[in-house]
């Protein structure tokens, strides 16, 4: 599954990975925004076929 960000228009297969990276969000932000809704990042990112 690929996914394209639609903040920074790129495309990566890591959601996380791709947070973490290039948007330089901390690996423990982005779980406990996961915990609270696993599908915090979902309308961040658009499926690619
Ligand atoms: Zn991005």
């Amino acid at each position: 599954m690929k996914y394209m960000c639609r903040t920074c228009k790129k495309k990566c297969d890591d959601i996380i990975e791709h947070l973490m990276t290039v948007h330089k969000f901390s690996k423990t932000t982005i779980e406990s925004q996961l915990k609270a809704n696993p599908n915090s990042f979902n309308h961040a990112f658009e499926k690619l076929e």
